[in-house]
């Protein structure tokens, strides 16, 4: 205020618990590397969005976690870290966070055996992570859980009559599956959100993930759901890029309602806008009537872990886009690691929204 910047009027949900979520980097082929999942990228995040109504993230049922989630992941990552201290991990060999060494992957067992519950807490993160990276401390569990509460929080502003809500989630989320967590991500945020807000509208909801990787978990969670349309925009994990497994165009769903759209590395504004564009036109055609947007920001020329090369102005035109569709709009945070940059694209979105929105709302009168 008073700096003559335009004032966000999008409400943003905050906790203080993500500074429990301390990774202290990743391991990556075998080695530990700084990572770029920091406490520093939501605290980046929210000076940038000093001035707009900030509103504490309240507490969710577990209900509402598990309407994505498997109790067993629940439980896992509730007690991992304790496992792991009490297991002596930490003195010997000295590992200072829980980092899996064995994964059960299917050609382990013969056809009718699957994987047993491993007595030792060294083997039982393999069960549930499906990379080294995303490891977890005395604090993870706190933090991916209250990340959850403040995009449910968010959905719970939609449905009380925002237009749209910003939930400031970190850890991240699309990475995270229904039963398995990795790149970074332990709880899937948007899911749990458009699960909420679709048991609410009664009617599709679209989640729309403009983050410059694949929404995995996304995907796995709604693939066999006919009510919640999928879209995600990625750079080509067949270029070599995370999750690499998976995130390609022939990936429909079980009944049509998952679409990717990979983009070459090196792609910028024209081919990332006209993704967007053509994503937010597939929810409209699918009947969508409540609009989830995975908010990585990493697709950005500037950020680290993405060839992609969006610009400032870029991000304010997806937002523009999406908020044209005038849906009711929850809006989490996913990637996006430049640290002097990360606010400034998130309000450049969230401002891209509001024209969006108000546009939809002047067209209907
Ligand atoms: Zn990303």
């Amino acid at each position: 205020m008073g700096d003559g910047r335009p004032r966000l009027s999008t409400p943003v949900v905050w906790t203080d618990l993500h500074r429990l979520h301390e990774p202290g980097g990743e391991v990556w082929v075998g080695l530990r590397t700084p990572g770029t999942e920091v406490p520093e990228r939501a605290e980046r995040i929210r000076a940038a969005l000093a001035g707009a109504r900030l509103v504490e993230a309240s507490p969710q049922p577990d209900e509402a976690v598990l309407a994505v989630h498997d109790a067993a992941l629940l439980d896992y990552l509730a007690s991992a870290w304790r496992e792991w201290e009490a297991a002596g991990l930490t003195r010997d060999p000295g590992q200072d966070r829980v980092v899996p060494y064995i994964f059960p992957v299917p050609s382990l067992f013969p056809a009718g055996v699957g994987p047993a519950q491993p007595a030792a807490a060294s083997a039982r993160a393999g069960r549930f992570a499906y990379d080294t990276m995303t490891l977890i401390g005395p604090g993870t569990w706190e933090a991916a859980r209250a990340a959850v509460d403040a995009a449910l929080t968010a959905a719970d502003l939609v449905l009380a009559g925002e237009r749209a809500a910003y939930a400031c989630c970190r850890p991240p989320g699309h990475h995270a599956t229904r039963s398995g967590f990795g790149g970074s991500c332990y709880l899937n945020n948007a899911a749990a959100t458009a699960a909420r807000l679709r048991a609410s509208v009664d009617a599709p909801v679209a989640v729309i993930d403009v983050d410059a990787h694949h929404g995995n978990g996304t995907q796995a969670i709604f693939w066999d759901d006919p009510l919640v349309l999928t879209g995600s925009v990625h750079v080509d994990p067949g270029a070599g890029w995370f999750p690499h497994f998976l995130g390609f165009a022939d990936e429909t769903g079980v009944s049509g309602t998952n679409r990717n759209l990979p983009l070459a590395p090196g792609s910028g504004d024209d081919e990332w806008l006209e993704a967007v564009r053509s994503l937010a036109g597939w929810a409209r055609a699918g009947g969508a009537e409540a609009l989830v947007v995975a908010l990585g920001v990493d697709a950005a020329a500037c950020d680290p872990e993405s060839p992609l090369a969006v610009s400032a102005a870029g991000f304010r035109s997806a937002g523009r886009e999406l908020g044209a569709l005038g849906l009711p709009t929850v809006l989490v945070q996913e990637g996006g690691y430049d640290l002097e940059t990360i606010g400034e694209l998130v309000r450049e979105v969230l401002l891209g929204v509001e024209e969006g929105l108000r546009g939809a709302s002047e067209r209907r009168q």
